[in-house]
């Protein structure tokens, strides 16, 4: 199952943190998007580290990022590189912007009808204006939040037919979910 950043890998006492990965407090962290491997003969877990690692600068590319602010009209994505099989991409930028009229086909009033601040999503570039200016799109099946957290007590949200549910609060939460939501399979 395909792994966020700063998601929790390992203890460092039982595998050491490899590529696409970091330390913290004891603890070893994804630090891309991507399938998470253990070595138990070497000790030792990384996130995929393919030697090519072209950047995605070209319209339709998919990315994968995090929702960091919400507001009517717009939210921002930070978007962070991702490993597959054969590479591990990154980026055109840090940040992207996703306007309301590109999560999905027909009338969205606000972003925060379909999106929260902290999910991950798998977007696609419609659009790249400028270096710094990049549009995402959410529109079709495969798109859409790949990964969220409740945002009362931040357990991971499960779902339940078009929409998400956190178990513990029993809190019913609407998004644009992709197809694969749970369990995001990685383009290869
Ligand atoms: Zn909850």
């Amino acid at each position: 199952m395909a792994v966020t950043p700063g998601e929790r890998l390992a203890a460092a006492e039982e595998f050491m943190p490899g590529d696409g990965t970091y330390e913290d407090n004891g603890d070893v962290y994804a630090s891309v998007v991507g399938e998470p491997q253990y070595d138990s003969e070497e000790y030792s877990v990384r996130v995929n580290s393919p030697i090519k690692q072209p950047r995605l600068n070209v319209v339709n590319s998919i990315v994968y990022g995090r929702v960091m602010q919400t507001y009517d009209n717009y939210a921002i994505v930070q978007l962070y590189p991702y490993s597959t099989k054969r590479f591990r991409l990154t980026p055109p930028s840090s940040f992207a912007m996703l306007r309301v009229s590109n999560i999905r086909r027909g009338y969205v009033k606000s972003v925060r009808d379909e999106l929260g601040v902290g999910d991950w999503v798998r977007a696609k570039i419609s659009d790249i204006k400028a270096k710094f200016y990049v549009n995402l799109s959410l529109e079709g099946p495969k798109l859409g939040v790949i990964k969220a957290y409740c945002p009362r007590c931040r357990t991971p949200l499960v779902r339940r037919g078009r929409d998400l549910y956190c178990p513990h609060c029993k809190l019913h939460v609407r998004r644009k979910i992709a197809e694969d939501y749970g369990n995001p399979q990685l383009p290869r």
